[in-house]
């Protein structure tokens, strides 16, 4: 009983890791992507030459079908690794969920109550469950909620200064996302400096295609940037992040254009996207440093509102042993992580230029030996935390 698979089910896709929780390894990973689609294809990974597989999988029971096949074909044999649980991820937990739980009939039904909050996710990854729970019954299946991790915040931070009615009736408030990743980085900077987890205060930095900041004291979540949804707070690829809330009513009172449509303009083509015309941060630098205004602007936008952010949770904080970069962007870009912290050394945030610029990609310290405040580089690893979270549930025992 010393293994994890890891599921991550979207729209039209299904991701997924087995790992192996005494070794502390992934033993294979892959996807099929395009469910329901032409093209359809599973690509499964075991560390040689992966196993490819082309559809049709009309839908998530044919992919998942076809995931355990690659199983039983290129190994691992998952009847042989004795898998002691299926973790899966969940993005949206509402106010209901606030750790993971082992899913029966009325947690299904609870998710998908909540599908009005995530209406792109929890379809998704509730159909990923119930597969899941179809073709491997005789294992546990655990939901690890991305909103989790910041149940904790407290009611000042998660309130809306809005009308009973919207908060009581319809659950108007802040919930928070990516709280599987700072959970996980968190502790790992807790580690990185010797201490407990409950004797640290830190901030983190999830910077991807998504992008959040939190404020965590001690171990519990106090304060993050994304809200009711993942819209809120920092720039983001195609994500506005803050904006006036009477932008959507002005635009259609004005440009005639509906409500669902600026909703989907502010999550899918603004952002990084709508300034420079690219989302992927590699090519933003790339038209930047050709000279656009327009990618130059996206890049100093970015880093205007992150050492807001850096600002803000410092003040409710009040003392940082840790900054903590993680994600794609976080882990990767050093010019980011140099713009965010620019000028910030009276907050006694400060890089070291050699450090932060080396080409790394392990876990590592960027500020000067020493600094009040740690900023460290910590890669993340959702699906570690995911697996982690449902061995300790089902076994009683973590990796
Ligand atoms: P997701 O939120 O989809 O998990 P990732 O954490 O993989 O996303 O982050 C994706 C982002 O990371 C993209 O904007 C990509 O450009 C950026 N990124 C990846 N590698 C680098 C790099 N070496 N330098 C700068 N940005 C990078």
């Amino acid at each position: 009983m010393s293994h994890v698979l890891v599921v991550n089910s979207g729209s039209s896709s299904i991701k997924y890791r087995l790992l192996d929780m005494v070794r502390r390894r992934p033993g294979a990973s892959g996807s099929v992507q395009r469910i329901g689609e032409d093209g359809a294809e599973l690509v499964h990974h075991t560390g040689g030459e992966p196993l490819t597989r082309s559809g049709p999988f009309p839908d998530h029971e044919a992919g998942l079908r076809a995931v355990l096949d690659a199983f039983a074909e290129a190994g691992p044999d998952l009847a042989q690794v004795e898998l002691a649980a299926v973790g899966h991820r969940v993005v949206h937990g509402g106010a209901r969920f606030s750790r993971p739980v082992v899913v029966d009939d009325a947690v299904l039904d609870t998710v998908a109550e909540l599908a009005p909050l995530a209406p792109l996710h929890n379809p998704a990854n509730l159909e990923g469950i119930r597969v899941g729970r179809k073709v491997l019954p005789d294992v546990p299946h655990v939901a690890v909620f991305d909103t989790a991790f910041h149940q904790t915040l407290p009611e000042t931070a998660y309130t809306y200064a809005v009308p009973d009615s919207w908060r009581a009736e319809h659950g108007v408030r802040r919930y928070g996302f990516h709280g599987t990743s700072c959970a996980y980085v968190s502790r790992r900077a807790a580690e990185w400096l010797d201490a407990e987890p409950a004797d640290v205060d830190s901030i983190v930095l999830h910077l991807g295609n998504g992008a959040s900041a939190t404020a965590v004291a001690g171990g519990r979540s106090v304060d993050t940037s994304m809200g009711m949804t993942p819209l809120e707070g920092l720039v983001m690829g195609t994500r506005s992040g803050d904006v006036d809330p009477s932008v959507p009513g002005y635009l259609e009172r004005t440009a005639g254009l509906a409500p669902g449509d600026v909703d989907a303009v502010l999550n899918r083509e603004s952002g990084l996207l709508a300034l420079s015309g690219a989302n992927d941060m590699r090519e933003v630098w790339r038209r930047a440093d050709a000279g656009e205004h327009g990618a130059q602007l996206a890049l100093d936008l970015y880093c205007h509102r992150l050492r807001k952010y850096i600002g803000a949770y410092t003040a409710v904080l009040g003392r940082v042993d840790a900054l903590v970069f993680t994600a794609g962007v976080g882990e990767n870009d050093a010019r980011i992580r140099e713009r965010a912290l620019a000028g910030l050394e009276h907050l006694g945030l400060a890089l070291d230029p050699e450090r932060n610029a080396a080409v790394a990609s392990g876990e590592r310290e960027v500020s000067p030996e020493g600094a009040d405040t740690a900023v460290l580089v910590v890669p993340t690893d959702e699906e570690l935390e995911i697996a982690d979270e449902a061995l300790e549930l089902t076994t009683g025992r973590g990796g």
